[in-house]
């Protein structure tokens, strides 16, 4: 068996790539560098003149043949390696008629805990998004942010006890609404410096979240270590990483107590059961990055599928935010992955990942580029998003 052909596909937000073999076999894949999808696709063209009529099976030595053949790495890169990787696994699955998870040792569950995005840019908006949340039957809440997603158009400005005091206050309203029943995610999307992070991590403690996520910006690991020393709420972190190596730094710090590997930036599935492997070596837990299409959640589900230490699947369901609405997965994608309405996401047994294009999605749903655009804070200096 050969690759025949490699081809980038823009949707709306998302980027895929298709892999095609002479016996016409079709591996689906996506990149995650969502603000650099031109980046990718130069990166996929460059590696397409490498995988034509090569032998698909062989998915760790192209990995590594990609990985190694130059100096350049970063996240467009790692973005059409990993989008490379997991077409190539869903190859796999098809040509042995097996899921991958089947090919990755099988399942060790059978259905997968997720969280359920929250967005809104009112406190009544995040409230009701909860309360929306719980009543679906999702036991755990995530993108939870106790500052407001405001528009990037506007500053930002509070004091420093309004700041901190706001979101102590909305955690306390988010606990009040999930009762018992609901794990909150806390996301700070690292808005604060370390020391804000860790006066109101320990602030929130008492509302007992499920974990904090990227508290501060994920720049300096022994910051990371830092916060995660002074909290007892787990950390969550590590979504902008794009190699095991960075992960196990992380790790070797004791800067994280739940990883948030991505499976469209960390080099695919290949790179991110690695990175499962070497949390479960510290009892870390796994809770798969995901804010982008049914391709990436399909992909993450092989991880949750085999992965003994993974906790939470982040889903971002058909709902998001209010400024960025995007189609609906079965509006362009067959055999996405479904709430059970128990909190829980299906695993497909399909052969490969599971999922499909249609084969009109670029065209009902062209391709919307991120425009550069970020947040000031009110004296003109730049937020980190
Ligand atoms: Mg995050």
């Amino acid at each position: 068996m050969r690759i025949e052909n490699v081809r980038t596909i823009l949707v709306d937000r998302y980027l895929f790539i298709e892999i095609t073999t002479e016996n016409g076999l079709v591996g689906l894949g996506e990149g995650g560098a969502w603000g650099f999808h031109e980046a990718t696709i130069g990166a996929v063209e460059k590696f397409k003149n490498y995988l034509i009529g090569k032998d698909p099976l062989r998915i760790e030595h192209h990995w590594q043949y990609m990985y190694r053949w130059t100096h350049f790495r970063g996240s467009a890169v790692m973005a059409a390696i990993s989008a490379i990787d997991i077409a190539l696994w869903d190859i796999a699955g098809k040509h042995f008629k097996a899921p991958v998870h089947a090919l990755l040792g099988g399942k060790v569950r059978e259905k997968a805990r997720c969280y359920y995005h929250v967005f809104g840019e009112t406190k009544e908006e995040l409230f009701e998004g909860v309360r929306n949340a719980k009543e679906m039957g999702f036991t755990a809440v995530g993108h939870l942010t106790p500052f407001l997603d405001t528009p990037r158009e506007e500053p930002l400005y509070q004091s420093h006890v309004e700041m901190i005091t706001d979101a102590v206050e909305t955690v306390a309203q988010y606990r009040e609404i999930a009762g018992r029943e609901v794990d909150l995610c806390i996301e700070i999307h690292r808005r604060l410096k370390p020391y804000e992070a860790v006066q109101l991590g320990r602030a929130i403690e008492k509302f007992t979240p499920l974990f904090i996520e990227d508290p501060a910006t994920p720049d300096n690991l022994d910051e990371m270590a830092y916060i995660a020393d002074k909290i007892s709420i787990p950390l969550a972190t590590g979504e902008r990483m794009t190699s095991i190596w960075e992960f196990q730094m992380l790790l070797a710090r004791n800067a994280v107590q739940l990883v948030r590997p991505d499976v469209c930036i960390v080099g695919g599935i290949s790179g991110a059961r690695k990175v499962a492997a070497l949390a479960e070596a510290s009892h870390v837990g796994v809770v798969p990055h995901n804010p982008l299409s049914g391709v990436s959640t399909a992909a993450c589900l092989q991880i949750a599928a085999t992965a003994p230490n993974f906790v939470l699947q982040e889903f971002p369901g058909d709902v998001w935010n209010v400024t960025d609405a995007r189609p609906d997965t079965g509006s362009f994608l067959i055999g996405a992955a479904l709430h059970d309405g128990e909190g829980f996401l299906t695993i497909s047994d399909e052969p490969g990942i599971g999922v499909a294009l249609k084969p009109d999605a670029s065209l009902n749903f062209p391709y919307r580029p991120r425009e550069v655009l970020t947040r000031l804070h009110k004296d003109g200096s730049v937020v980190d998003q």
